[in-house]
């Protein structure tokens, strides 16, 4: 699933093919992609307006329309946003096409279909439940270690999960949540409120971190992800833990374990993480 790292790494990439064009014609493939309004009403909505941003919070990216309204569109497993030439080759798992002025598509691609696109702001006061309830992201202002000691003392939740509810810190996934406990060398199943102020120093800055690295790397492809000009991120060649189940730790050779908390395969070193 696509994280903070990789969603911006499509806003990047997307933005130089569509800042200030055109959406000439919408072609919704799979409807129950649209969450919001009706299919018509969206359509209705886009055609004919201008791309004015690309903007992102959390894993959500916001396509700024110059009628004040803006496309809400959230990738979820394997949603990708793909630039083509309008004459070229359509791209595989096609589900939404939006024809621009400039002669370019932008696709939104998907081979499982739990990506979502919506139509928000102006004067429709509907908001996207987890958009609106999004924490505050790392590297951001609103990320503080006061806020996250706060947060963690009043959790009582395995610091894994905590990690990966939006609510309380906006774009982490699996790979980054399990790259951060790795680098802080705090186990996953550990709970929250047991951490020592020590501990949540140093997680703080491990979730900074790895964010900031992926960043810089472009995100991390591991089967799907692509930007939307179908690049793949480097950051799985620096990766400590997620994906390396059986494989030596980085810092000590101890045999990395996998296991599950809360539905989800986190990987772990069994010496470095306590
Ligand atoms: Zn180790």
């Amino acid at each position: 699933m696509p994280e903070l790292p990789e969603v911006e790494q499509v806003r990047c990439s997307l933005l130089p093919h569509i800042k200030n064009e055109k959406i000439c014609n919408v072609e919704i493939r799979l409807p129950r992609m649209v969450v919001h309004p009706t299919v018509p009403e969206f359509i209705a909505g886009v055609e004919g307006q201008v791309i004015t941003d690309v903007r992102r919070k959390g894993k959500y990216l916001m396509l700024l329309l110059n009628n004040g309204q803006y496309i809400l569109a959230h990738l979820r497993m394997t949603g990708a946003m793909l630039i083509c030439p309008h004459d070229g080759k359509e791209p595989p798992f096609a589900k939404i096409r939006f024809v621009l002025a400039n002669g370019k598509d932008m696709w939104f691609t998907d081979i499982r279909t739990f990506g979502t696109m919506s139509l928000c702001g102006g004067n429709d006061v509907w908001q996207d439940k987890g958009f609106a309830a999004l924490g505050p992201e790392p590297l951001s202002p609103g990320f503080t270690e006061a806020n996250l000691r706060e947060k963690l003392k009043k959790s009582h939740q395995m610091v894994k999960c905590f990690i990966l509810d939006q609510h309380k810190i906006a774009g982490m996934g699996n790979i980054y949540a399990d790259e951060a406990l790795a680098a802080a060398g705090i186990r996953p199943t550990r709970y929250s409120d047991a951490l020592t102020k020590k501990q949540v120093h140093v997680l703080y800055e491990a979730i900074n971190q790895v964010i900031a690295q992926g960043l810089r790397n472009h995100g991390t492809t591991f089967r799907n992800y692509q930007d939307a000009d179908g690049l793949m991120g480097n950051n799985k060649d620096y990766l400590l833990v997620y994906g390396r189940k059986g494989q030596p730790c980085t810092k000590c050779g101890t045999l990395l374990r996998k296991i599950k908390v809360a539905g989800r395969g986190s990987v772990y070193c069994p010496h470095c993480q306590k």
